[in-house]
Parts: structure tokens; C-alpha cells; sequence
């Protein structure tokens, strides 16, 4: 009988807690190779050893989700595309894509064109991939999503997953709901969704991959609003305005920019539910309070380094794309939030100007 096998290309705190899901169900099921190879950006740690070595010799990721075992099953490879052997002895390496059809990317949201761009021939041509990258890039021609460059480099469908997903609390096992946003394979989505559930991992598949992917990536920007707002210590009310306004923002920039996407997309977890736990408890928020707290003197990227220790905010470079395209298109007037999160980012704006842009009345209801 045919196995599938699966890759997962990221392995940061979200990109090891997906290892440890997968893993807990491809030794269940038996429509899955039990191995879930897992890419690692190699780095060396503060003990001399490589990350790679420690998280298969301790079946922990001792940088990026310390404390959790992965389960055996999940090997560390640092090697994505056998860039160095290629050349040498032909494909034989046996690489950390090679053999996947199910290719699970994972990582911040900014690698992904270089990751993309060495995957290219690298793939079989029959993989799916699912995304759970929350983030966009912005081209000459306009917005361009994840899951969007993931199949247009590589020539393979893309569905992807999103939802109120803090890592951390996945991990040790709490319950929380998630999203599969896909195209049209009804078949590929439940595939996907047999290899994520657990029962304390209840996953949705919605025919929405656009309507699904913007929510992930445009809730970090109202995470960023929230930070601020706790930063000046304004409290719940105002807090809650920001999350409403930002939802807001976020269906109509998403409807400017695919008419497909569906409404009732936002009630998923995908939607309002991960707009409130990222402004609850989410990185973002927590470095932009911090921004906020300091009067914007010192900067983010100083803060992340601080704050995160190797983990990476999405939000400020997802308000900084998201207002490329609306300076591009003369959409500014309309999404007052989103505008004002990138100016406070840049140092342009105070981070109390949080709340004074919802005194200019945005043109959408
Ligand atoms: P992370 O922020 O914890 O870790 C950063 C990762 O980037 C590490 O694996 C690091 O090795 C890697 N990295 C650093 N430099 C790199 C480079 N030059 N090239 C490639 N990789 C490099 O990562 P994460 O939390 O797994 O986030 C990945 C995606 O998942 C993001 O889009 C994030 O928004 C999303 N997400 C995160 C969470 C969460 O709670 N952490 C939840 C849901 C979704
Ligand atoms: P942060 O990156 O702000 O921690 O958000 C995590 C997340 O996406 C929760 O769903």
C-alpha cells in the first residue's frame, strides 16, 4: 500500500510544535511513513554543539521549544536540497525534501523566497504543501502570499493552516482549534487534516486558501496595535476597540484583494479567534508593549533580539507590506489602523497615535 511520507521545512517554536503533531499521527496511521524528517536551519549552540545534533540526540529543540520530546520519530536534517553534493555525485544525497509528498513549510515568513528558490527542481512534482507561514511578500506587481510563492516556484499545490495557535501552549497539549484553508481537492484538504488532528488539535478545512492565509498574516499588524495599547496602559475597552477595528480592517483589505474571500472565513479559528489570542498572548503584542513602554526609542529589531532570543516577529514587516500596498494602490484613507501600526513602527508616529487614528473616520464600514 502507497505511504505517504512528510517533510516539515521550518523548525522554530510553531515549526517544532507541527513536528511533534505530525509525528504523534504518522505512527497512528498507517497511511503515513512514520519518520517526519524535519529542516533545520543549522546554527551552533552556546555549548559548541550543532542544533541539529542536540535535537536528535535529546529529541528536544533546545533553542527554539525547550522541555518538549519531539517523539523519536522525528529526525533533524540540516541538509534542505543537497546544495553542496549536487554537483559532485548527481541526486544521490538524501536530502531532507527528497522524498516527501507532503512538504509542511514552517518558517518566518521572510526566508521563504531564498528557501523557495533553492527548492526549485528539488521537489517531486506529484508533493502537496501546506503552508503555515503567516505572513505575505510584496512585488512590482503587487501582493504576493506565501502559499502563492510556494506553488508558483515549485509547481505544486498549496493549501495552508492557520488559527489561534500560540506554539507554546499546543505543545503541552491544551486544547485549540485550527483552519485548513485549500483551493479546490476537497480530498487533499482532508489529508491534511488527518495528519494535524489530535484531540486537543480540532481542525477545520474551509474553501478558502486566500480568505484563510490573510487572517493569519493581517492579525499580527493588530497584534502590534494591541502591544501598543498595553504599552500606554489604556486597559480592556480600548484594547477590545483596537481587535474590532482591526478585525475590520482585515475583511475589507482581504476582500480588496480577492473577492473570493468568504465572510464567514473570519469566524473561524483562523479569524477572530486568532486576533484574540495574539493580542492576549502573542509575541508580537509582547515586544510592541515594550516598543510602546520605551516611548519608541529603542527599535524592534533591538527588542526581538532581546526579547526573543532567535524567534521572530512577523507583524512589523507584515504592516510594512501591508502599507506598501496600500500607498500603491491609494487605499491609505482607508485602513487608518493598519497605516498608523507601520508609522509607530518606523518611528514616524508616537505609539499613542494608537488611538488617535480612529478619530479620522475610515471610508469602509
Ligand atoms: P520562530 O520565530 O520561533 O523561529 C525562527 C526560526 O527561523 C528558527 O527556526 C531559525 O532557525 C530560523 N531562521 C533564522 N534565520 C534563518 C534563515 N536565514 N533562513 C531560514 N531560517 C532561519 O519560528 P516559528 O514560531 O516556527 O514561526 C514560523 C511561522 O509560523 C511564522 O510565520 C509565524 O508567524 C507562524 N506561527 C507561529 C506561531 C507561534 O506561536 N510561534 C503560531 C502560529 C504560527
Ligand atoms: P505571535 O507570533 O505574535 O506569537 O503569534 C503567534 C500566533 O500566530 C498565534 O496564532
Amino acid at each position: 500500500d502507497y505511504k505517504s511520507r512528510v517533510t516539515v521545512v521550518g523548525s522554530g517554536n510553531w515549526g517544532s510544535v507541527a513536528a511533534k503533531l505530525i509525528a504523534s499521527n504518522t505512527l497512528k496511521l498507517n497511511s503515513f511513513h512514520d519518520e517526519v524528517r524535519m529542516w533545520v536551519f543549522e546554527e551552533t549552540l552556546q555549548s559548541g554543539e550543532k542544533l541539529t545534533e542536540v535535537i536528535n540526540r535529546i529529541n528536544e529543540n533546545a533553542k527554539y521549544l525547550p522541555g518538549i520530546k519531539l517523539g523519536k520519530n522525528v529526525i533533524a536534517d540540516p541538509d534542505l536540497e543537497n546544495a553542496d553534493v549536487h554537483f559532485v555525485y548527481g541526486e544521490t544525497g538524501n536530502y531532507a525534501v527528497k522524498d516527501a509528498n507532503m512538504l509542511v513549510f514552517v518558517t518566518p515568513h521572510q526566508f521563504m523566497e531564498g528557501i523557495c528558490k533553492r527548492l526549485v527542481g528539488k521537489v517531486r512534482q506529484d508533493a502537496e504543501a501546506i503552508s503555515l507561514i503567516k505572513g505575505m511578500e510584496v512585488k512590482m506587481e503587487g501582493p504576493c502570499m506565501i502559499s502563492t510563492l510556494i506553488s508558483e516556484h515549485l509547481g505544486i499545490n498549496c493549501s495552508v493552516l492557520m488559527g489561534a495557535n500560540i506554539a507554546n501552549e499546543i505543545a503541552v497539549e491544551k486544547f485549540s482549534e485550527a483552519t485548513v484553508g485549500y483551493r479546490d481537492k476537497r480530498e487533499i484538504a482532508e489529508q491534511w487534516v488527518r495528519l494535524f488532528s489530535t484531540p486537543y488539535f480540532l481542525v477545520t478545512p474551509v474553501q478558502d486558501v486566500e480568505g484563510v492565509e490573510l487572517c493569519g498574516t493581517l492579525k499580527n499588524v493588530v497584534a502590534i496595535a494591541a502591544g501598543f495599547v498595553d504599552g500606554l496602559d489604556m486597559g480592556n475597552n480600548t484594547k477590545a476597540a483596537i481587535m474590532r477595528i482591526g478585525l475590520r480592517e482585515m475583511i475589507a483589505f482581504s476582500k480588496l484583494l480577492f473577492s473570493s474571500v468568504r465572510d464567514s472565513t473570519f469566524f473561524e479559528s483562523c479569524g477572530v479567534a486568532d486576533v484574540i489570542t495574539t493580542c492576549l498572548g502573542g509575541r508580537n503584542r509582547k515586544v510592541a508593549e515594550a516598543f510602546a513602554k520605551n516611548g519608541g526609542k529603542r527599535s524592534f529589531d533591538e527588542l526581538e533580539a532581546e526579547m526573543l532570543q532567535g524567534q521572530k516577529l512577523q507583524g512589523v514587516s507584515t504592516a510594512r507590506e501591508v502599507y506598501e500596498v496600500l500607498s500603491h494602490r491609494g487605499w491609505l484613507e482607508l485602513f487608518p489602523l493598519f497605516a498608523t501600526v507601520h508609522e509607530i513602527c518606523v518611528g514616524r508616529l508616537p505609539p499613542s497615535a494608537i488611538v488617535e487614528h480612529s478619530e479620522q473616520k475610515p471610508k469602509l464600514s
